[in-house]
């Protein structure tokens, strides 16, 4: 089959011939149907320094853990649950399925969990992909597989407004409006949050989050966030969300924050920081960091995009096939005004 290989940390993706992926008892054998490009995939991909805290990425893997495909081969151990042809998206790891972890959804943390993007388990930016059949769920018939691949990056956004504790009625204010900034976004609004303000540096980005729930939007690059933040929702954040997760952006976070509010950190920054705690403690801030998402999530946002109650289509800002994605995948290492590029198996 093709796939798109990351030949090397920090070079462009090569599409190239590799083996078909074998099912294991209890897996599946996906065609993939679409795959998004993650920011995740993105960062990982230039990252060469062992010390973020998190796995590293080898040479020769290949990435895309946001998909839905259809099903073309299903393990033996499985097959009184599966048949070819049934569509599926799927958490992105494959755990033991046993442990604590696993059996409370969180197979992240198992102790024997495969990740993606490794060299046994490779992603989706490619023809086909292997899944765990325990981590996998039918898309309703109404759910496109570009819808069913934006499941992961919602749950992201869903898991994030779960740890602020979010009330009707709260000020929100999200830093950075990049894909993540949007999902959390598009859940305050489901949840009633009364002011969700967006700010980010490039004003075309924060514009375009009042179509997904932004109630309205800062321009970071005239300064003084706050103050802006303030005028436009009627008073100080008692909410914010770190979604940009560089250096500096927990402490802008904090910096913005009203006295008592909740700091939800969901931005993934691959490098050391530094920041003032006493500027939190004097404020009492709730700080708190949000990790991927609990498997019970996946279930819940398909449930909700079926139903039509919520809209992923919104964030698909292009479709390409799996020829043009190393290119899509360079010009989003750029500054863009893409949202979510999805490569789509049918594009
Ligand atoms: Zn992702
Ligand atoms: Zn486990």
């Amino acid at each position: 089959m093709k796939a798109a290989v990351l030949q090397a940390i920090g070079s462009p993706l090569v599409v190239e011939d590799v083996p078909d992926p074998e099912p294991g008892l209890s897996d599946l054998i996906l065609r993939v149907g679409a795959c998004g490009i993650c920011g995740t995939d993105l960062h990982m991909s230039e990252n060469s320094d062992p010390n973020i805290g998190w796995r590293m990425l080898q040479p020769g893997c290949v990435m895309g853990h946001e998909f839905a495909g259809e099903v073309v081969e299903v393990g033996r151990q499985i097959r009184d649950d599966w048949r070819t042809g049934d569509r599926v998206t799927a958490l992105p790891w494959i755990g033991c399925g046993e442990c604590a972890n696993c059996q409370a959804g969180r197979g992240y943390r198992c102790q024997n969990v495969i990740n993606r993007a490794s060299a046994v388990l490779p992603g989706a930016y490619a023809d086909y992909c292997r899944v765990g059949g325990g981590e996998a769920i039918r898309l309703p018939d109404s759910v496109s597989f570009s819808e069913g691949a934006l499941v992961e990056p919602l749950a992201v956004g869903l898991n994030a407004v779960r740890r602020a504790r979010l009330q009707a009625g709260d000020r929100v204010l999200i830093i950075g409006a990049g894909p993540v900034g949007l999902t959390v976004a598009m859940w305050c609004r489901f949840f009633g949050a009364q002011h969700i303000v967006v700010s980010d540096l490039v004003p075309a980005r924060a514009q375009r989050s009042l179509a997904l729930g932004a109630t309205a939007v800062v321009d970071a690059s005239r300064g003084d966030v706050p103050a802006q933040a303030a005028d436009a929702a009627n008073g100080p954040p008692g909410v914010i969300f770190d979604c940009v997760g560089v250096p500096g952006s927990l402490q802008l976070a904090i910096d913005y924050a009203a006295p008592d509010a909740r700091v939800v950190v969901v931005g993934l920054c691959m490098a050391g920081d530094h920041l003032f705690p006493t500027k939190a403690l004097v404020k009492e801030l709730d700080i708190s960091f949000s990790f991927v998402y609990r498997q019970e999530d996946f279930a819940t946002v398909l449930h909700l995009l079926g139903e039509g109650r919520i809209n992923g289509a919104a964030m698909i800002s292009d479709r390409i096939d799996l020829a043009a994605l190393p290119e899509a995948f360079e010009a989003l290492k750029q500054p863009n005004k893409q949202i979510k590029v999805m490569f789509e198996a049918d594009n």
